[in-house]
């Protein structure tokens, strides 16, 4: 029997092990969104109500689409300056006019605030080691507490990672390398996909493509894990075809209700994080 990893379950055990330090550090998390994409409204949402769960202080600061690159970098000092507040993200995607300005965005946040864990500084670390995983991608990091959540031990396994983003692919594969896992990469130029996708022991697929894997592209027993979030007519699709490649998984996520619950708590354990370094520097 395939087994479902659900996000929401996992999310949920992670979440319960960070309420105690949450109250002990009470660390706050500020997100910041500018402009009204539906779907970041949506995300935002669920990182909001995750803070209540855990009883984490929380601000969504929502500036006006036609908020200027001035005002928007002016925010972004501010919060770096202001020592209440732990950590803060810029909500992704930026309205057009700011949207080239996000490598920019994304290096004037201190690295001590990145609970993205976007900036350059923590990815650096998560390429280090292990040990060296402090703000790592809430996302990567969010399907590592999955895996562990589920006892899936990625050691001496084959994992094949469809995607290469610096948010998602990237870190994902080096987390796994750093937990001793052989790792291939694959993207929009790997001829032959599937030749690929067929010799993995577990497979990641980050691309954004709705049902890019199918059945013939997996072996028997896989663990698939899907990233993907695409909004199509039949509602949030993942990268992977789940009816079809489900009952050749021994285990799969769903979309929605795997990986987004632990990128939200992948986040919030990060805040916990940034607080506690914070308090050491104190
Ligand atoms: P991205 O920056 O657009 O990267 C997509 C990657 O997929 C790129 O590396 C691209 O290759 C590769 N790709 C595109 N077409 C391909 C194909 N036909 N075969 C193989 N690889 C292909 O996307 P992202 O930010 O990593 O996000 C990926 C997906 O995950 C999206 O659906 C996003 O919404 C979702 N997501 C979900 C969560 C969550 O919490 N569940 C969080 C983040 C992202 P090139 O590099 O060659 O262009």
């Amino acid at each position: 029997m395939t087994q479902i990893l659900s996000g929401r379950e996992a999310a949920d055990a992670l979440l319960g092990t960070l309420s105690e330090q949450v109250s002990q550090l009470d660390p706050k998390l500020v997100v910041v969104q500018v402009g009204d994409d539906p779907a970041s409204a949506s995300y935002i949402k669920q990182k909001m109500k995750s803070c209540e769960k855990v009883g984490m202080r929380h601000e969504h600061k929502h500036l006006p689409a036609d908020t200027t690159r001035e005002q928007l970098f002016s925010l972004i000092e501010q919060l770096n300056a202001d020592p209440d507040v732990t950590g803060f993200i810029v909500q992704l995607p930026l309205p057009d006019h700011l949207q080239p300005l996000v490598p920019q965005v994304i290096r004037a946040i201190d690295p001590k605030k990145d609970v993205d864990g976007f900036g350059a500084y923590n990815l650096g670390k998560v390429l280090l080691s292990r040990e060296f995983e402090h703000l790592p991608p809430a996302t990567p990091s969010g399907i590592i507490a999955l895996m562990e959540h589920y006892k899936i031990d990625p050691a001496g396994k084959h994992v094949v990672v469809v995607g290469r983003s610096n948010i998602v692919g990237k870190p994902i594969a080096l987390m796994l390398l750093n937990r001793d896992a052989t790792v291939t990469v694959c993207h929009s130029r790997t001829p032959d996909l599937g030749v690929i996708t067929r010799q993995a022991d577990i497979l990641i697929a980050a691309v954004g493509k709705p049902k890019l894997i199918t059945a013939d592209m997996v072996k028997d027993g896989v663990v698939v894990i899907d990233v993907g979030m695409s909004r199509t007519k039949d509602g949030l699709t993942g990268d992977v075809d789940f009816a079809g490649v489900e009952p050749k998984a021994s285990a799969i996520t769903p979309v929605p209700g795997g990986v987004g619950p632990m990128t939200v708590a992948g986040l919030l354990r990060n805040c916990v994080r940034a607080k506690e370094r914070q308090k050491e520097q104190d």
